[in-house]
């Protein structure tokens, strides 16, 4: 076993910026854009997704190289070394988590393919009109929306745990409300938000005691803890490999063999298929081929066994030592920042930290971090109903990796501070509130500013310009779907025809934006506003490159709203 040293660690992830490169960044004043070019990215965002070690990139470059075929189904030798592999892969997943069987391990694209299986096949064969399905109010729509599709097929009854002050599923509420009428109970080892684990042996126990089957959803918790599928005595385990090191596209359905052979098929064609008349009764491949139709993700299984044992040779409580270090400091750093609030009451069990700032919306947040080159999560995170069960509208996460650092830590801390300063004295200077800026204008302007840093911040100052819209106008006619923060866009027209947009956003970044399209657009007739060319606007102001993807579609969002409004 290889003893954990965090900078070595950190060497065998390319994409992650370099210690040297990053203490000459700390030790210069100036945070600019330029340095950051030198140094990389500083990447909180791993409970999004996990960046990749060296040898799992060239174990996916190996694969197309040396073992590229088929698997299962030809009778030549590099398709049985391809299914060697494969299913060696199987094997390692099933050592990691300890399943009795690899026929226990189906192979899914992930997590949200893993819990969709489980609710079309599940929903089929034991649910009927009245039975409860429970969910934790913490749940990712991952484990949501599939139970709510089914419950609606079937007429079974969608039911919600609470959770208890720390953000734990509460389990005297497991206690009460869990009777014979529950089916299925799904709740995650650790919520993506929340970050606590959950009391998931004991709930396993319970639902047990009422004869409901149990669906862990291991998304977050399998980066972080050791899973034991046969301790827990849980009927199913999910997760995703792109967490944990491996390639996006590979999952892990974990089920008890005996309900697994019970239950049907979910897709057909390929692998699953034992033998199809047109004659005779149609019949299904035994486990874990029964539940894998089609060509699987053959590359990125062979991937994600590399990312396992790439991990396993480190000592895991070493990296989990490492990983409380991390999340500890950062906890007690923010805690030192006025105005910070963490969703829930004490520090997180996982290195996932969410928290909000008062008076600064966190897309504001994430949006300026990122211009300092920190990457880090803003939004619901997947979890509308944990924001609306903890009142908030969505939050900031940093989500560590043992390949982070404290020096990063530092960094993101100081340039956290540097934000929350300069925003707050934009806040108080009394800028001129003017509705109408011309995009050529802006194109001027934009064109005169070369790094991304300086032209979010004009961005942001954009903002400040943008009257604010009546809130009797803030409605759901007004609302821009597609765009994650809430902003709305309101029309009217002058007797020459000629269209006058008003909009407002909770997010300055998004007011900004607004500015910027609202340019394009007012005082423009029907005819002018639809042969608008947005893209080469966009391109014009070097935008679109830049913006993160949400932000990006939510420009285009508002786009789309101005032009069917001035259809309408
Ligand atoms: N559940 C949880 C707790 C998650 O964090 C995620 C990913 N954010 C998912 C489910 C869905 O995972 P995937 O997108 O890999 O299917």
């Amino acid at each position: 076993m290889k003893p954990f040293e965090p900078n070595t660690f950190r060497q065998h992830f390319p994409l992650i910026v370099n210690q040297e490169n990053l203490d000459h960044l700390l030790n210069t004043a100036i945070l600019t854009n330029e340095r950051l070019e030198q140094t990389g990215l500083v990447y909180f965002d791993n409970g999004a997704t996990t960046q990749k070690p060296a040898c799992v990139i060239e174990s996916y470059h190996d694969f197309y190289q040396a073992k590229n075929a088929n698997v299962h189904r030809a009778s030549h030798g590099l398709s049985a070394k391809a299914t060697a592999a494969f299913e060696q892969a199987r094997e390692t997943v099933a050592h990691f988590i300890n399943a009795n069987s690899s026929k226990e391990i189906i192979w899914t694209k992930g997590t949200t393919e893993s819990i969709n299986l489980l609710a079309a096949t599940l929903g089929k064969t034991i649910l009927q009109p009245g039975d409860e399905i429970f969910i934790a109010v913490s749940e990712h729509h991952a484990n949501i929306v599939p139970w709510q599709l089914i419950a609606a097929q079937t007429g079974a009854v969608i039911k919600t745990l609470p959770l208890d002050a720390n953000g734990r599923i509460d389990l005297n509420q497991v206690e009460q409300l869990l009777t014979h009428k529950a089916k299925i109970v799904c709740c995650s080892h650790v919520s993506n938000v929340v970050a606590k684990i959950n009391p998931i042996s004991d709930i396993i126990a319970k639902a047990k005691t009422v004869g409901a089957l149990t669906v862990i959803d291991g998304a977050q918790a399998i980066a972080h803890l050791p899973v034991d599928v046969q301790a827990l005595d849980c009927d199913f385990y999910v997760f995703s490999a792109h967490k944990m090191y491996g390639p996006t596209g590979v999952g892990v359905l974990y089920g008890k063999q005996a309900i697994l052979e019970a239950m049907p098929p979910y897709q057909s064609g390929g692998e699953m298929i034992k033998t199809v008349s047109f004659t005779e009764q149609t019949t299904f491949n035994e486990l874990p081929f029964k539940f894998e139709a089609g060509t699987p993700n053959i590359a990125g299984v062979i991937c994600f066994a590399q990312g396992i044992q790439f991990i396993r040779q480190y000592d895991s409580a070493e990296i989990s030592a490492y990983e409380q270090q991390l999340t500890q400091y950062c906890y007690q750093a923010l805690q030192q920042i006025p105005g910070v609030t963490f969703i829930v009451e004490q520090a997180p069990d996982i290195t996932v930290i969410a928290f909000t700032i008062n008076d600064h919306h966190n897309h504001d947040i994430a949006s300026s971090l990122d211009s300092y080159g920190i990457a880090l999560r803003s939004g619901h995170h997947c979890a509308m109903p944990l924001m609306d069960y903890l009142n908030i509208s969505g939050c900031l996460r940093v989500s560590l990796a043992p390949y982070n650092t404290i020096a990063e830590i530092d960094y993101f801390i100081n340039v956290l501070k540097k934000i929350l300063k300069q925003e707050t004295s934009v806040n108080t200077t009394n800028l001129e509130v003017s509705a109408t800026v011309e995009s050529d204008a802006i194109v001027e302007k934009f064109s005169n500013i070369k790094s991304w840093d300086a032209r979010h911040r004009e961005i942001m100052l954009l903002g400040k310009k943008l009257e604010r819209l009546d809130p009797c106008y803030r409605n759901q006619h007004t609302l821009i779907h597609g765009c994650e923060s809430l902003a709305w866009v309101k029309a009217s027209t002058s007797v020459t025809g000629h269209y006058h947009f008003q909009a407002d956003s909770d997010a300055k970044i998004i007011r900004g934006l607004l500015v910027i399209v609202l340019a394009a657009f007012n005082n423009k007739t029907k005819q002018q506003i639809q042969s608008v060319d947005v893209n080469s606007y966009f391109e014009s102001l070097g935008l679109l490159q830049h913006l993160s993807p949400s932000r990006g579609n939510g420009a285009l969002a508002i786009v789309d709203k101005i032009k069917a409004l001035s259809c309408a």
